[in-house]
Formats: structure tokens, sequence, C-alpha cells
């Protein structure tokens, strides 16, 4: 037999055949750690049962009781469907149950037989009836062995191939086979210092628990868990960083400064600052990893065109990545026009747009010269981050609105060249100190102010009864000369149904509107037809552009100056601020309407945030506020590794795991002390980029 260990494909549990492994698959669990660490959705408290003369109806209720009678019938209603019906008799009184469609469970029952019943209990004419519970017979198991009675149950959420029972049994032969022989990472001393429990006895309790406050404390053993790995994590990268060899690029002072001049603005000092800090980054023989954050519209754009030429002009290549294509275009258009009036010794640069929905003749020819070095900045969306497309010489990776991207996104955009240079920009601000916890392991920039002369963008918040009020509006600007954005939100996480419904709106605008030009994009059409979409707004042969949150990020018309966002409730406050800093970029007074129906306070005082701030900073901090960090930072976004509970639930806990982390290293830098073998292998199987962090020496 092998021994089972974190690895081990779940197949080789007792349980589990090829089917059950296929939905498992499809829950993201492929190994016996997978499993361990997939904990319940939420639980049900089934530790006492109800008699039945005392049962409430419309609450979920335990009875124990024995089998009186049972039979089964056909219903012949529309759809004819079999019913199987049991009385059950407690004592107390007896209960009509009934399950439709499932006529196998005659051959469960026997008349006269104990069986504990769990379901809610429905009114049935003049008495009570439950409908569906889920069974067990006593006979067959004790109760003080049951998975599905008689403590706290676990819930969780499992496809629909899979039971809740058959979940809790595997679960259960994964406790007993596996459980037991699990290293706690955490060391002995740490777990003392803040009453930890054990891994062991913290995964049992989440799964099985003794009772509420144990699955509290095994909670926050895990919770702690996930900021202490993080935190070495970052830790680690925070000690090599400062010995990362880079690339020490040299700066042609001339050539910059005339692109300097060549520009139609001149650098807000913030801007300037921002491009000082990146010029001493690359100039250093040190790797740069700098987070750039600066609010929607304060120009991020050309800093990092500053190090782009920086890198090119010292013999490299730059890679510019960003998150959808029409942004890419609409950098590449301005990046190309700027580089027109940019010469380097003489020689025009030559920047090329990579995006997927290239053809591939097109594609070929693009990874052919990059290869070959004949283009010198590379803009594009994923598509960069392609295995076969190799720079001849990567110098500098830019990644913009980086919390669209994941780790690995990065990592791999870094993997193109030899330690390239990497600045990163966001427009979603983070307040200082959480900034430091969580990028620890970069150099961040802050620009705060924006380009001179930009009017703050008026904003409202109104419910439907204001609707025509909207109209009137948008008409009497788009009278004056401006164009307006009516923004819809992602319904359902479907994007078909957003589709849709952005599509019947734009049915009803294109009637009230009859006398303006209203187009409409969205996700699903082909990018061509979104060009010349965009192209015709940006033109102004288009007047309102009815719109998914495609148009989010980066896109910059300046003759929009309305924006009315539809459902704004369901929004976030960040994304709210995306979309709104998409107005306001020319010299017009801008303004934007929040439609919300939401009688939910949290929602209106969220929405009353935007009305009354403009800065994304102070947004921020009020979001983070409001929410929590937990939610402020959906765990996917900002770049950070994917955990299995969010450790930024919990701030505190997250600090104690950062002071705790730091003293680990200081103690053993490189995790190579016996004691600390469990944890560098922990690390190595939760975090892919470990291996090649402690590779990189
Ligand atoms: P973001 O930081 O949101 O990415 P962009 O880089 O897209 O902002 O810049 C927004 C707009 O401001 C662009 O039209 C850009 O040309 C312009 N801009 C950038 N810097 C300045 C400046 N110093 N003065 C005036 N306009 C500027
Ligand atoms: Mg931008």
């Amino acid at each position: 037999m092998t021994r089972k260990t974190l690895t081990t494909d779940i197949r080789y549990l007792k349980g589990i055949g090829e089917k059950r492994r296929a939905v498992f698959h499809g829950l993201g669990i492929e190994t016996i750690d997978d499993l361990v660490y997939y904990f319940p959705r939420r639980y049900e408290d089934r530790t006492h049962s109800t008699s039945i003369a005392k049962l409430k109806a419309g609450e979920c209720q335990i009875i124990k009781g024995k089998v009186l009678g049972f039979g089964q019938r056909r219903s012949f209603r529309r759809r004819s469907f079999s019913i199987f019906e049991a009385i059950i008799d407690d004592g107390s009184g007896r209960l009509e149950c009934v399950w439709f469609n499932q006529p196998y469970l005659k051959q469960y029952f026997k008349r006269g037989e104990e069986v504990v019943l769990y379901g809610k209990v429905e009114p049935h004419g003049t008495s009570l009836q439950m409908q569906n519970p889920e069974y067990e017979i006593t006979a067959e198991k004790p109760p003080q062995e049951s998975l599905n009675y008689g403590r706290i149950v676990p819930v969780y959420s499992s496809a629909e191939k899979l039971s809740q029972r058959m979940f809790r049994r595997i679960i259960k032969t994964c406790m007993d086979e596996y459980v037991p022989s699990l290293v706690d990472v955490v060391p002995y001393d740490i777990r003392e210092r803040h009453h930890l429990l054990n891994i062991a006895s913290s995964i049992v309790n989440m799964h099985f628990p003794h009772d509420a406050p144990t699955q509290a404390l095994a909670y926050k053993r895990i919770l702690f868990e996930e900021g202490f790995l993080l935190q070495l994590l970052f830790g680690l990268k925070r000690l090599k960083k400062n010995r990362m060899i880079g690339i020490k690029h040299s700066l042609c002072l001339e050539s910059l400064n005339s692109f300097e001049k060549s520009l139609s603005f001149t650098l807000t000092s913030s801007q300037r600052s921002v491009i000082e800090e990146i010029k001493q980054d690359m100039v250093s023989g040190r790797q740069m990893q700098r987070l750039l954050q600066g609010d929607v519209g304060s120009g991020k754009t050309i800093v990092a065109v500053y190090a782009c030429l920086i890198a090119v002009s010292s013999g490299f290549q730059a890679a510019f990545m960003v998150p959808t294509e029409l942004l890419a275009q609409q950098h590449f258009g301005v990046i190309s026009q700027q580089l027109s009036a940019f010469s380097l010794k003489g020689r025009t640069l030559t920047p090329a747009l990579l995006t997927s929905s290239l053809r591939k003749k097109e594609k070929e020819k693009i990874y052919a010269e990059v290869e070959k070095g004949g283009i010198d900045i590379l803009i594009g969306t994923h598509a960069i981050i392609q295995e076969n497309l190799i720079f001849k010489k990567l110098g500098l990776a830019v990644i913009d609105e980086q919390h669209k991207f994941g780790v690995h996104q990065r990592l791999s955009l870094l993997a193109k060249g030899i330690n390239p240079d990497c600045l990163i920009m966001t427009a979603t601000p983070i307040p200082r100190t959480l900034a430091m916890t969580i990028y620890s392991d970069l150099d961040i920039s802050t620009m705060r102010e924006l380009p001179a002369g930009r009017k703050p963008v008026e904003t409202y918040c109104v419910d439907e009864s204001k609707r025509q009020w909207v109209y009137d509006f948008i008409r009497d600007h788009l009278s004056a000369g401006r164009q307006a954005y009516i923004v819809y939100p992602l319904i359902d996480e479907s994007e078909n149904m957003e589709v849709k419904a952005a599509s019947v709106m734009y049915e009803g605008l294109k009637d009230v509107f009859h006398d303006f030009s209203v187009g409409l994009i969205h996700g699903r059409l082909k990018q061509s037809q979104r060009d010349s979409i965009m192209e015709s707004f940006k033109n102004a042969q288009i007047d309102i552009l009815v719109s998914t949150v495609v148009i989010e990020v980066g896109i910059d018309i300046p003759n929009a100056a309305v924006m009315v966002i539809e459902q704004a409730e369901r929004f976030g406050l960040s994304q709210l601020h995306q979309l709104r800093g998409r107005i306001g970029r020319g010299s017009f007074s801008s303004f934007c309407i929040l439609i919300s129906a939401t009688q939910d306070s949290e929602s209106l005082k969220r929405l009353q945030v935007m009305v009354e701030e403009s800065d994304g900073f102070v947004i921020a901090e009020r979001d983070l506020a409001l929410r929590g960090p937990g939610e402020f930072f959906g765990v996917r976004q900002h770049g950070i590794p994917e955990m299995r509970l969010n450790p930024l639930e919990n701030l505190e806990l997250l600090n104690t795991a950062k002071e705790e982390a730091s003293r680990l290293l200081e103690k053993d830098a490189l995790l190579s002390s016996r004691q600390n073998a469990a944890l560098a292998e922990a690390l190595k199987t939760r975090f892919p980029e470990y291996e090649r962090l402690m590779e990189a020496g």
C-alpha cells in the first residue's frame, strides 16, 4: 500500500471511483490535500431532535421515531411522478413524510424500524408534513456515529452529482485515514504563543465541529496559517528582492528630454517624481519591482512609456500588458503617436500590437519580429504571455490595471526575459498600511495628483422615479455637443443575461433618443465590431454608448461628459470609481448619475460615498471601512495568490502572522533548518513561485 501524502490523488481514497473523481475534479479537488481543505459552505445544527407534537411549520427539524407504515403511489397531475409516503410515530404524535420521485426508498424502510429524519416541516391540510427529508435508519448506524444527525453537520458546495451524505462520508474517510498523519507546518512555539489549535484538530473541527466555539478556533487557526504562509512568501521575496540581480539600464537623457518636450502637456510633479524613482530603479543593478498606484486619469500611461523608453534606449525591448483588447488598442494608438516624435540616435522606435483576435498570419509575423528584435515595444493583452512568443531581449515588463491579472500571469511575463524590470500599475488605490502588508514584496509609488484643469465629476444618485429627468438631462448635454455612456452591470454573473439586458435597454433608448445616434457595445461582439463602434464613438458619430462593463478600464474619450450607471448598487465602489473615471477627462463639466432602486441602507451608504468623494484614495478608504478588508479585496484580485481562506478577513491576525513570519525568517532565512522542513514543503506545494524564488539564489 502506498503511503498517503498531501499530494496523493483522491482516487486512492475509499469510495472514490472514476465517476466521483470526475465530479471532484469539477470542484477543483484533485488531491487529498485539496479535499482536506475543501471546507463546508455552512453548517447545520442537528444536535437536537424535536418531538413530533412540538414541530413548528416552516422550520427544518429533526425527528426520531418508528416507521408506522409506508406506501407508494403515482401522482397524475400534469406530469406524472411517484410519491413515497411514510408515517412516523414518536410517541408524542405522528407525522406524514413524503418523498417525490425516489421509488427506491421502499427497499430501505421497514415497518417498526427506528429512523431519524431531517427536513423542512410544511403545513399540509390541517396537519404538518415533512417533504423530501434526509433520513437515516438508526439500526444501521448508532446515532453517536452518524455524520448526519446528532451533531453540527457540514454542508458542502458540491456538484449536484454528489449528495451531501456521500460528501460527508468521503470527507470522514479522508479525516480518518489521512488527518492523523498531517504534519503541522506552524511551529509549536508560535502555536503556543497565540493559542492556536493544532492542525489535525483544526481540520477535523472545520468539517465536523465538536461545537460552534471549537469551530471558530479551528477557523482562526487555519486563517492564521494562510496568513502565515503568505507572509513567509512575501518575506522571502523581500529578502530576495534586495539581492535580485537585474538589468543595469543606461539613460539616454538627451532623447528622454526631447521626448518630454514633444508631449502636448507638461508632466505633473507626481509624474515627475515617480519617473525619477523608476529611473533610479532601472539604472541600479537590482530588478525593479514597483507598483504604481495612481487614481484614474492621473496619467500613469505616460509614466510607463517613459520606463519603456529607458529600456529601449539601453538596447532592450519592453512589453506592455493590459487586460482588454480595447485598452491595448487605445494604448497602441496613443503610444505610436507619441513615439513618432521620438528618435533614438536617429532611429524611430517600432511599437506593435498583439492581441488574441489577430489572424494567425499577423500573429506569426509579430512573433518573428519580436524574436528578431525588430519590435521595441510590444503592447498587448494576455496574448503576450503565450508560450511561443519569445523576446530577443526583454528588459521591462509593464502590467497595466494589474488587479485584473493574477500573480501567475505577472510571473509568466517576467519569465520572458532575464530578470527584466517590472512596473505594475493600478488605479484601485489601496490605503498605504494595507498596501505594505499585502505588497510587502514590492516598492510602492503613489500619484495622488491629477493633471491640472480637471474638474471633478458631479455625481448624483437617483431612483427610478427620476428616469425621465435623467433622459432629459442626457438630451441637454447631447444637444450641447457632448456624448454619454449608459452602463449596465453584470447580471447573475452571466454574460448572456448581461448582454440581453443591455440589448433590451438599447432598443428602448433608440426610441427615446431617436434623433440621436445610439450605439451598443458588449463583450460578446467580435473584436472588429467593437473596434468600429469605439471608433465611431471616438469620432462622435455615436452620441450615446450603451455598454456593459467592457468600457470599465482605461478608455479615454474626452468629449464624453455624462455617464449613467444603471443598477449602480450592483457595482463595488472601486468599480464605480473606475467607471466614473471614464468621464471628466476633457475640459467640460462632467456628470455621473447613479440609478438605483435599492432600499438597502448599506448599499445606499456606499452610493453616497460616490456622491460625496472624488478622490480614489478616499473612496478606497471608505470602501475598506464599510466592507472590511476581506471583501474589499476579493482574494483573487490584486495579484494575491489564491488562498483557501482569505487571510485579509482578520487584519489583526494577519499582522500577527506577519510578525511571526519575519521573526522566523530572521532565524532561518532560507527555511533550511530541519524543524522548518515541513514549512518549506508547504510553501512549495502552495505557491508555484516559491521554487523559482529559492532557485534565484
Ligand atoms: P490613467 O492613470 O487613468 O491610466 P491616462 O494615462 O490614461 O490615465 O491619462 C489620462 C489622460 O490624461 C490622457 O488623455 C493623458 O494623455 C492625459 N495626461 C496625462 N498626463 C497629463 C498631464 N501631465 N497633463 C495633462 N494631461 C495629461
Ligand atoms: Mg490607465
